[in-house]
């Protein structure tokens, strides 16, 4: 499993569509300061379910929406695609591709698809739950994400083995039937 391509439109500085193609093992992403490396990692949180604003560099999440240059008026929308290959089967869905695609308004509603077919945020979290690709995984390693890891208390630490043995779907499910 793999990321194959990530489709920009909207989101921070990508004004216009963009598209960006990944491969088999490792990508490096070069530019100058400002120029949006960052906001191609914080595009890749944002479409697997980021509900934080502070861990997408923001203050509000409205701030994804391109907001406009001295020549180019502010989108009314955001919208990031994330394809991922699945040809591995590690997903637990019928399809070697699978495009996670989610959609944010000025007003604050959003929209998330898989393979562009509507779905809930929870289709999704459910979908790459102890893949280790979520939010919530330890596969985007931010700035100072290792300094939390070692200072974590030992509870929240256990998390990351958690997410890494597969084990959160169980006690997901076990809290929520514990719930009704
Ligand atoms: P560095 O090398 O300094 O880390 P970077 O390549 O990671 O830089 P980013 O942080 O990804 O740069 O991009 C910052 C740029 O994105 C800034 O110029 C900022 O104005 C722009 N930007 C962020 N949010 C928006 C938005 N909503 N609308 C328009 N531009 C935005
Ligand atoms: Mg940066």
């Amino acid at each position: 499993m793999y990321f194959k391509r990530l489709e920009l439109h909207g989101f921070k500085s990508f004004a216009e569509p963009v598209v960006i193609d990944f491969h088999e093992g490792i990508t490096c992403v070069v530019g100058p300061n400002g120029s949006g490396k960052s906001n191609i990692s914080d595009a890749i949180r944002w479409v697997l379910g980021e509900q934080s604003p502070k861990a997408l560099r923001g203050g509000k999440m409205e701030e994804v929406i391109f907001n406009g240059t001295e020549n180019r008026r502010p989108r009314g929308l955001a919208e990031v695609t994330l394809v991922i290959d699945n040809s591995a089967g590690i997903l637990d869905i019928d399809y070697n591709e699978v495009a996670i695609t989610r959609r944010m308004y000025r007003s604050g509603e959003s929209e998330y698809m898989i393979n562009s077919n509507a779905c809930r945020l929870k289709d999704i979290r459910e979908l790459i739950m102890d893949t280790g690709i979520g939010v919530d995984g330890y596969s985007i390693i931010g700035q100072g994400k290792i300094a939390d890891i070692v200072s974590n208390k030992p509870e929240s630490r256990r998390q990351i083995f958690e997410e890494a043995a597969g084990v959160v779907a169980y006690k997901t499910r076990k809290a929520e039937s514990e719930r009704k």
